[in-house]
């Protein structure tokens, strides 16, 4: 989730989370995410004649398994009858338990292909290589070594890798029910959001949520191959497009309008680039990714935040840098130890 997101009072603690009915076949479970202030994933059920289809799983954990099969059964399923995991993209919060449903079902586990991809490379990279790599992303970036050392935090297993691979407008294997993949890339390469087609309903993962905005950066920090925020505001004119439908967020609660919420969310972008452009403009000497994610505004002051928050942060600011450069307001300076940015006079 983004650190630059705000949190007010609407949204309640896990322990006041219940397993609804949310009528015409779907139900809803909150699942435990241990030791995260985001507090649980909003694991979703869809009837279906061959046993329930899953909307993402939850954190792999056993207090979290624990809340998804029994809430399952308080509402009158089975976690061995699923049928199916759709899963909106592989963070731990939404793929993580995907696999232990499915070695209890024998469910099939859905991803889009982008995530998939991602999914069988973390499942082949080693962990020494992984830290290398992440070592040298941070020293490219200008964070000290120091610092570098403690923002690689902990990485959870990866994910089951999936049995099938979504594009764009697939259609769910749900009898009877129309349920479509709405291909939203942003906070992941391959995130998708559902769209309950019979019933005006919108899965969004992360992609939409009531009051927060997802995580939104690029890794390694200084690649010039890809636009995720871009990417991320196309993907949120996407789901404008598709109407006010019902959203059914994988955190937080459900809201109506899904259009409105995303128009906002482009809206609250937009405003930051255009800060971040001002901010560039009186600094005009070239900044390290580094240097530009000490200056902008995150939810607590730059010095408290932890070295994770930090590298996140990091992510943040480089995503925005590159969205600047791709329209021409920023240019990036490559140099031997890190690479620079500075804004262009337009
Ligand atoms: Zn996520």
């Amino acid at each position: 989730m983004s650190i630059g997101g705000k949190m007010k009072s609407r949204r309640r603690p896990y322990a006041e989370q219940r397993p609804q009915e949310l009528g015409g076949g779907v139900w809803s479970v909150p699942v435990p995410i241990p030791g995260n202030p985001l507090g649980y994933t909003l694991v979703y059920a869809i009837d279906s004649p061959r046993g329930p289809v899953l909307v993402d799983a939850g954190w792999n954990h056993p207090e979290a398994w624990e809340a998804l099969s029994g809430g399952l059964a308080a509402l009158g399923l089975d976690v061995g009858a699923v049928s199916g995991v759709v899963v909106t993209h592989f963070h731990p919060d939404h793929a993580g338990l995907a696999g232990q449903v499915r070695q209890a079902s024998g469910a099939w586990i859905a991803m889009h292909e982008s995530d998939a991809a991602l999914v069988r490379l973390m499942n082949e990279v080693a962990a020494g290589e992984q830290a290398a790599f992440q070592a040298d992303m941070l020293r490219r970036a200008g964070a000290d070594p120091g610092e570098a050392r403690q923002a690689m935090g902990e990485r959870p297993a990866p994910p089951a890798p999936p049995d099938r691979e979504l594009r764009d407008g697939d259609l769910i294997d749900l009898p009877g029910r129309k349920l479509r993949a709405v291909h939203t890339p942003g906070h992941t390469p391959g995130h998708i959001c559902l769209h309950l087609e019979d019933a005006d309903r919108l899965f969004t993962g992360d992609h939409v949520l009531p009051d927060i905005t997802p995580h939104i950066g690029i890794y390694p920090y200084d690649r010039d191959d890809v636009d995720p925020l871009n990417d991320f505001l196309e993907s949120l004119d996407r789901v404008s497009d598709l109407g006010p439908l019902d959203a059914l967020p994988a955190h937080e609660w459900i809201f109506p309008d899904v259009a409105t919420r995303a128009a906002e969310i482009r809206h609250h972008h937009e405003e930051k680039l255009e800060r971040l452009r001002a901010l560039l403009v009186q600094r005009p000497q070239p900044l390290t990714i580094w240097e530009v994610a000490a200056m902008m505004t995150w939810n607590r002051p730059w010095d408290d935040l932890a070295p994770v928050l930090r590298g996140m942060a990091a992510g943040e600011a480089a995503a925005h840098l590159r969205a600047l450069e791709a329209r021409g307001q920023v240019r990036r300076v490559p140099g031997v130890d890190a690479v620079r940015f500075q804004a262009l006079d337009s």
